[in-house]
């Protein structure tokens, strides 16, 4: 992309209405702005960031075999009626009627209209277990919406439902998404916590919810040290034998973690004193078993194997997709701006053009934008250096590649890893080969 031809509108000023860094960052780096309280356009820049994201996301669920599929933002009420949760569900749900009086809502969720689809198609045990998944934009009527993105109405969220025979097989299901989740937030970066949250009235352990340590979280986090060496991605287990998975969980989450709500002194106490850490944490993730909770009032009945039939235990797993936007620059800036980590990373790197119409400089910066196959930024703007560097550092790309008279001469770019601040004086073939 062309800086000079792109709608990236970066701003010199911190907005005032901006409490938190990351909606700080996010207005002035040009990702987002407001439409309306709590909605947002997604610009060109902050898009490719929740795109990135998102691919991160749908990899890691299709890894442990769940299907993506795309529901509606909009459904009907019927649904909601018959799964008792149209009254219950309150002011936060957007109401809608159409122009035959129908009522619709725009969706906060989709237990419903999944377990309706489901109801359709399913007959029999042997079409079990299923887990599906989208990542759709929901409404929720907040009372209070901030923080940006945080804490928005209108929000991006994957959600996955699993449907399984028994509560032997959807504790399996509960568990292949909880590794589905580890290995998400690692590759986008960020060390995040399970930790046990309630389950309502439903009882029993088998909800968490995924905090990722950020000084400016809305919860007070205390856990053991011992989650932050486990590696994921790479852990030596079968993700496929459940009873290797169980069992690595046992060992991996039985450590104490808690937020301050369910904090618990005693416990805290028997954590060794050196592996004891306590934070603050944004919830980017929550994931819950409740059994027959809408498979038993919404009539969802499979055949069993011995003719009988069988009422399917379910699941549901979201994820905060725009959120971690947000979380994700909670955990990566410094006072010059954003530092994305590589994975979600708008651009891999931006080509700063110091003397645009000088044609030695404009054909080195032509060169290696035409390496990036229009993925790299090209700041081609007629603005000081000065103003350059500073928004280069502001939009966070992980690479700055420095175009300038001198080097234009000899072959030579000036090379910045943004994470770092170091800078290397090297041929334009060899930074192009050090980004990758
Ligand atoms: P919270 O306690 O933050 O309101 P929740 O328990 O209502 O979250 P879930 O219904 O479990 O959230 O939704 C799954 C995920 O969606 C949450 O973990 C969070 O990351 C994200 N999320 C929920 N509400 C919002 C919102 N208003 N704006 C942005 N993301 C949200
Ligand atoms: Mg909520």
């Amino acid at each position: 992309m062309r800086l000079s031809r792109s709608l990236i509108p970066t701003l010199k000023e911190t907005p005032a209405e901006a409490q938190i860094a990351s909606h700080r960052l996010m207005l002035r780096a040009g990702l987002v702005r407001q439409t309306s309280s709590g909605i947002y356009a997604w610009l060109p820049a902050g898009w490719k960031v929740l795109q990135n994201i998102s691919r991160i996301v749908s990899e890691e669920q299709a890894n442990i075999g769940a299907q993506e599929m795309l529901m509606p933002t909009v459904q009907s009420s019927e649904l909601w009626k018959q799964s008792g949760r149209y009254d219950a569900y309150g002011p936060e749900m957007l109401r809608i009627t159409d122009r035959h009086g129908r009522e619709l809502l725009y969706g906060p969720t989709n237990e419903e209209m999944l377990t309706d689809l489901v109801r359709q198609s399913i007959k029999s045990y042997r079409d079990l277990p299923q887990c599906l998944f989208h990542i759709q934009w929901k409404f929720r009527d907040e009372v209070r919406p901030r923080f940006g993105v945080m804490r928005g109405r209108e929000f991006l969220m994957k959600d996955a439902y699993s449907f399984d025979l028994d509560y032997e097989g959807a504790v399996v299901s509960y568990r292949k998404q909880m590794l589905a989740y580890m290995r998400t937030f690692q590759r986008l970066g960020l060390k995040a916590i399970p930790m046990v949250a309630d389950t309502g009235p439903i009882g029993g352990n088998l909800s968490h919810e995924f905090i990722v340590l950020a000084p400016t979280g809305e919860s007070g986090v205390f856990y053991d040290a011992a989650f932050e060496d486990i590696d994921w991605e790479k852990s030596n287990f079968n993700a496929h034998d459940p009873a290797d998975l169980e069992n690595f969980f046992q060992t991996a989450t039985g450590s104490y973690a808690a937020t301050d709500e369910k904090h618990d002194e005693a416990a805290w106490a028997e954590v060794p004193e050196a592996r004891r850490r306590e934070g603050r944490g944004i919830e980017v993730g929550h994931i819950f078993y409740f059994g027959t909770k809408y498979s038993e009032p919404m009539g969802l009945k499979v055949a069993g194997q011995d003719g009988g039939q069988l009422v399917p235990h379910m699941g549901s797993y979201g994820v905060g997709v725009s959120r971690l936007v947000g979380a994700i620059i909670e955990a990566f800036h410094d006072d010059a701006g954003i530092i994305w980590p590589d994975s979600v990373a708008p651009f891999p790197a931006v080509i700063i053009n110091l003397k645009p119409g000088d044609a030695a400089c404009d054909a080195m910066a032509e060169q290696a934008y035409a390496a990036f196959k229009g993925q790299a930024l090209l700041d081609d703007r007629d603005e000081r250096a000065g103003a350059k560097f500073a928004d280069a550092d502001l939009m966070g790309h992980p690479w700055q590649i420095v175009v300038g008279p001198r080097g234009a001469k000899t072959g030579v770019v000036e090379l910045k890893r943004r994470s770092t601040g170091e800078k290397v004086e090297v041929s334009l073939e060899d930074a192009l080969a050090r980004i990758g």
